[in-house]
């Protein structure tokens, strides 16, 4: 260790090169030992982990030092009825955020009540956009009709990259002189971005000497990757779903304690209307927070939440009751690859029956992004519930004093 730690301090060994010449879990408390020497930090609960990190340090976690403990807690069961996760769910959610679980439990109570959430997509396919510069407006006319006269060269291409992904469409945006070319890929059960991004790569390839146009980054920002983005909202990016559920007045009393007209007018005001008058590119209560819980427990990448929070939540009054429905347009989910292998992030897959990849390939992630439409559609309930409740109350206070 004391070696290490010298050669370190000297600037002879680089401080991620420690696994060059140590096995992972030394080069790690190597690694640490010295952070807390140049920094005067004591780190030991960073240093106690549970997890296997031969793999971690080599795909996942440069420069690893430790790992961070979040809670996970569980909210259900939930039952789910989609076209590939069709039962009665645990949703593990992993959070610091206090009464969060309390509140989707009380949902999930709700929508299993009724006869769980009917789920179904819509669209699925993840996207990488890069972008072109050509010489003039002519220049870029004849880029984009090249690109869409060869998509069959260009899938071509693109599938000899990988054994599972499919390519589903080229769509072309021009501004100036700039192309965007943005690739959609069905990429089964992996979320997809690095399988899209070596397959973009090989089509920009092909484009660039094809038509002369140059290749200036194989993000072009029309992907659109981890930004609000009004293009994901409207063509979808990873996969496109609803979840919806059928409450009757019965079940909105006993379980909501309050009714599908204040349900109703809680969603219009606030989550359609407030949020258009926000500028807002969601139109929810809370979405982010239960996509959030679940990508951290399931070993998602925690910064797609950017675009999972553009979900609209919808609630038509309807004889006898409502129709609670969320519509999330881009929900990026994987259950191969990035960090869905780490052992306690697939123990939290296994528990929902979706760990590793799916038969039929694709299967898996389809499922697991059934289940967590149905927690957003379990969150948003009981928020709106417990406004709608608030707003009653306060409406009998005020209304039925004389
Ligand atoms: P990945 O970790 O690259 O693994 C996906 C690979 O798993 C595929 O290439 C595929 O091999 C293989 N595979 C095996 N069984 C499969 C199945 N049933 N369905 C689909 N693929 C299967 O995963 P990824 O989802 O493409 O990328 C996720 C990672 O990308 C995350 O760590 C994320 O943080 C990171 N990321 C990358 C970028 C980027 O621009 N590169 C941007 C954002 C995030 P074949 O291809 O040979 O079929």
């Amino acid at each position: 260790m004391d070696d290490y730690l010298d050669r370190l301090k000297k600037g002879t060994l680089k401080l991620y090169a420690l696994e060059t010449s140590l096995p992972p879990e030394q080069a790690v408390a190597v690694r640490r030992a010295f952070i807390e020497e140049e920094t005067g930090t004591p780190l030991p609960r960073l240093g106690a982990f549970s997890i296997d990190i031969e793999r971690v340090v080599k795909r996942n976690c440069e420069n690893m030092i430790g790992a961070v403990q979040v809670p996970v807690g569980v909210a259900g069961p939930l039952a789910v009825r989609g076209e590939y996760a069709d039962g009665a769910y645990w949703l593990p959610l992993a959070t610091t955020e206090g009464a969060l679980i309390a509140s989707v439990n009380r949902g999930c109570r709700a929508v299993t009540a009724a006869g769980g959430a009917e789920v179904r997509i819509f669209r699925d396919g993840m996207t990488r956009a890069p972008v072109f510069a050509t010489r003039s407006a002519a220049h870029a006319h004849e880029t984009v009709r090249w690109v869409e006269a060869h998509i069959d060269r260009l899938r071509h291409a693109a599938e000899s990259t990988t054994s599972h992904g499919k390519l589903l469409d080229i769509v072309a945006f021009v501004a100036g002189t700039s192309v965007f070319v943005r690739i959609e890929f069905d990429t089964k059960d992996a979320m997809g971005m690095n399988m899209v991004t070596i397959a973009s790569e090989k089509v920009a390839g092909v484009i660039e000497a094809a038509t002369g146009a140059h290749l200036v980054a194989l993000s072009g920002n029309l992907c659109t990757d981890k930004k609000p983005a009004a293009v994901n909202g409207i063509l979808g990016r990873g996969k496109t779903m609803v979840a919806g559920v059928f409450l009757g007045d019965d079940l909105i009393a006993d379980v909501l304690k309050t009714t599908a007209a204040a349900l109703a007018e809680v969603n219009y005001r606030k989550n359609l209307v407030g949020s258009a008058r926000a500028g807002s590119l969601g139109f929810n209560a809370h979405a982010a927070n239960v996509i959030a819980a679940m990508f951290i427990a399931c070993g998602q990448d925690p910064a797609h939440v950017v675009e999972g929070s553009s979900t609209m939540t919808t609630v038509d009054p309807v004889e006898g009751g409502c129709y609670v429905a969320v519509t999330i347009p881009a929900l990026q989910v994987g259950t191969v690859g990035g960090g869905t292998g780490i052992d306690c992030q697939r123990e939290c897959l296994s528990l929902l029956g979706v760990a590793g990849g799916g038969d039929p390939p694709g299967s898996n992630a389809r499922a697991f992004a059934e289940i967590v439409a149905s927690g957003v559609l379990a969150g948003e309930l009981s928020l709106l519930g417990a406004l709608a409740a608030g707003h009653l109350a306060r409406a009998h206070k005020s209304l039925g004093r004389g």
